[in-house]
């Protein structure tokens, strides 16, 4: 008697859905198109206790405060809309919208040297 034996071929189809699996799993991350002079501050994002409106409050991957970013924060997006400051057509902020506003320049606050 062989019971303790595994057969070959269930072997081998557990290695082809864990195979599956991976594969599945890299595809689910896909990179956003991004200029590659900003690719490199992909991931500066704010601390959660900077305060709004501060050099600390930036999001470097949208270049926007970080707590009016929208992409960032989708909670944020029914507030624009409420305040009619939003282009539905880049689903952006109008305020942010540098499609519709190529002249827009979102200022990042000076750093404030205060101790
Ligand atoms: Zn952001
Ligand atoms: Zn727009």
């Amino acid at each position: 008697m062989h019971t303790n034996l595994v057969t070959p071929s269930l072997m081998i189809l557990v290695l082809a859905i864990a195979g599956c699996e991976k594969k599945n799993d890299s595809k689910q991350t896909p990179r956003e198109a991004m200029p590659a002079s900003a690719s490199a501050q992909a991931h500066q994002h704010a601390p959660l206790n900077a305060k709004h409106g501060t050099h600390e409050d930036w999001c470097g991957a949208h270049q926007v405060p970080e707590s009016l970013c929208t992409r960032c924060n989708p909670l944020l997006i029914p507030a624009f809309k409420a305040t009619h400051d939003w282009c539905e057509g880049h689903g952006l902020p109008e305020s942010q919208c540098l499609k519709c506003n190529p002249d827009l320049k979102i200022e990042r606050p000076p750093k404030v040297g205060k101790k």
